[in-house]
């Protein structure tokens, strides 16, 4: 099943330079009329439906479940090179590489921002940001706006006319649950349980963006717990919140254990500052954020566990990924992009690239490997595909059905590119294995960091012609390709650019319409100002 980085681009050394250029052109045309017959089958989420139908005689049959459970594990700024079963020689994550062991591991799988906000904007719709309006600034602008991400008192979220993967499930059937880091809008309509969700337990905002036991903001006001839209606990204890999330997960899947189910857990490891319960303080090798990462793999294996327990294993699929790469600036205490370059609030490589964990006994050969592209962008397309359903047709989606790969129907996989933007800007694009940037910026990152170009005060800087880099064998984009040997790559790319940008509609930015102190959820709403008065009754 595996495919090796380039495969579909088979070497061609050895032959002379004219016969080269036409091996790479046949090749090139070949692979593009596969990977678009693939993309055509898997754009409006029929891929699960048509293995169904059509299982290939070739292969052993797949025992694909109608209406499998879907469970979403997210995590906040886990780095592609944090796990151990990414490479990590000192993390302790046995409960993720127990899942990779028994299931499959992408390692050219993206989230779609390289910070919290806008990633899991497009996690939720199936949509490039953009077009959901989580980003600041102005369409056209060539202005860097920065990180764009909310904070709990923004009068913004997530656009109130887009439709959710619950809102996707709910009418196939689905009980949806979520549970953890919202971020997409604190007021009452933003919340999870105002966007499909039946049920919502926990801090709907980033640790850091409220009062707590954990080091953090004094700025907002005490950390609340909501229990759908109400505030059930404030202050939260959040250095032991882990255990109240694992105990509703597993509620919420005895309950619901005998129809299907999607339910997203969007843990707060291992975003800054980190913290652990006291069980985990001091029990890795990688200091406190080897101890909060093996909180949130704690928390994972309870999971498999749990599903385990309940006889559903065979029909729950889980997912294991991350909403943007490492924070470079916390240094020890911020996590790891592995053999990439730069980290969270980049679009390089370590910005982006993140775990991508598919866990499936049924459906999925264990321990297997898959080179095919994906993105978090997917899962909403693929998760609606499996309930037997299709994506919202009335409006323009970037996801693709993973199905094909998960089940190892397809090496290549339907992706065949990846946008990347940085708040309201297309910075890069990658088209198979070449990325090229027409703008790059540092970020979160500090002057001592071996990389200047990773470095928080490298400016917005752009690449006209583009930067061109092969990253299936130079994943840290040390190597520029010289354009003149790549023509028809680069003509690819810039005629993909034209017709995305063309196409391209963004939504009224909603990190634009400013802030307000009441937005802050509180047990006591009369008070002010919140970060001085907000408590529940003990
Ligand atoms: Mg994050």
């Amino acid at each position: 099943m595996p495919r090796l980085p380039g495969s579909s681009h088979r070497r061609i050394e050895g032959i002379s330079y004219r016969a080269k250029w036409l091996v790479a052109f046949l090749v090139l045309l070949q692979s593009t009329q596969r990977g678009l017959q693939v993309a055509a089958e898997c754009a409006l989420g029929e891929c699960a439906a048509d293995l169904r139908r059509n299982p290939d005689s070739n292969r052993a049959p797949i025992q694909l479940p109608e209406k499998p459970n879907i469970i979403v594990i997210y995590g906040d700024d886990v780095g592609y090179g944090d796990l151990n079963g990414y490479g990590h020689p000192t993390s302790s994550t046995p409960n993720l590489d127990r899942m990779i062991q028994e299931g499959m591991r992408l390692t050219q799988f993206y989230s779609a921002a390289p910070v919290c906000s806008p990633s899991r904007a497009s996690l939720l719709t199936g949509r490039l940001y953009p077009r959901t309006g989580v980003y600041s600034g102005t369409p056209g602008s060539t202005q860097s706006t920065g990180l764009s991400v909310f904070n709990p008192f923004s009068n913004g979220g997530l656009n109130l006319s887009e439709i959710t993967v619950a809102q996707m499930m709910k009418p196939l059937g689905y009980a949806t649950g979520a549970l953890g880091k919202w971020h997409l809008g604190t007021k009452k309509e933003y919340l999870p349980a105002s966007r499909g969700f039946d049920s919502y337990f926990g801090i709907p905002m980033t640790q850091n963006e409220c009062t707590s036991n954990v080091e953090s903001s004094k700025q907002f006001g005490p950390c609340p717990t909501m229990h759908n839209n109400t505030v059930a606990v404030q202050p939260t204890d959040v250095q032991n919140i882990d255990a109240a999330y694992v105990a509703n997960i597993k509620d919420f899947m005895t309950v619901h254990k005998n129809e299907p189910f999607f339910f997203y857990y969007s843990s707060h490891h291992t975003h800054l500052p980190q913290f652990a319960a006291p069980g985990f303080l001091n029990s890795t090798l990688r200091g406190l954020f080897g101890d909060s990462l093996a909180e949130l793999d704690w928390s994972v294996g309870q999971i498999l566990d749990h599903v385990v327990e309940l006889g559903i294993e065979n029909r729950t699929l889980v997912v294991f990924s991350a909403d943007n790469g490492p924070q470079l600036s916390g240094g020890v205490d911020g996590g790891e992009q592995g053999q990439l370059k730069c980290g969270k609030g980049t679009t390089y490589e370590g910005g982006m690239r993140e775990p991508g964990i598919f866990w499936w006994p049924s459906v999925i050969e264990s321990g297997s490997i898959s080179y095919a592209l994906g993105s978090t962008l997917d899962l909403s397309v693929t998760a609606v595909s499996l309930a037997g359903g299709k994506p919202p047709q009335d409006r323009a989606i970037d996801g693709f059905d993973l199905t094909p790969v998960l089940t190892g129907r397809s090496e290549i996989g339907p992706r065949e590119f990846m946008f990347y933007y940085s708040g309201h800007m297309l910075m890069a694009i990658r088209l198979r294995q070449y990325k090229a940037h027409f703008w790059t910026k540092g970020g979160l990152c500090p002057e001592n960091y071996h990389d200047q170009d990773c470095w928080s005060s490298t400016p917005l800087k752009q690449h006209e012609p583009p930067l061109l880099f092969d990253v299936e064998t130079d994943p840290k984009e040390r190597f520029p390709l010289d354009l003149s040997l790549y023509p028809v790559q680069v003509n690819e790319i810039m005629d993909l650019k034209a017709a995305h940008s063309k196409a391209m509609t963004f939504s009224p930015g909603e990190m634009n319409l400013g802030q307000n102190k009441e937005n802050f959820p509180c047990c006591n709403p009369s008070c002010t100002p919140r970060n001085s008065c907000c408590a529940c009754p003990k």
